[in-house]
């Protein structure tokens, strides 16, 4: 059932959800939750435009669509955002 109170989402975990998001494979209830962060984090949403642009002219999205200098600076973006996390 659906609870109010969901642990947020770490960006880090966004990016891991968001292929499934734009090819609408996430629950329902992860759904949500990446939708309420993107509304929080400006950061999200600008590589949620990216990865829609990707998908559109890919045509679908797989880990190999992101460049390697493009995903090593999101990591190291994300890094910085999440650097208490761990
Ligand atoms: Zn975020």
């Amino acid at each position: 059932m659906f609870r109010k109170r969901q642990p947020e989402l770490a960006c880090q975990e966004v990016v891991e959800l968001i292929s499934d998001y734009l090819e609408d494979a996430l629950p329902a209830n992860d759904r949500r939750r990446l939708e309420q962060h993107l509304a929080g984090c400006p950061h999200c949403t600008a590589y949620l435009a990216q990865m829609r642009e990707t998908l559109r002219v890919a045509g679908r999205l797989t880990p190999e669509d992101l460049s390697p200098e493009m995903a090593e600076e999101f990591s190291e973006i994300f890094r910085r955002w999440t650097g208490e996390r761990d």
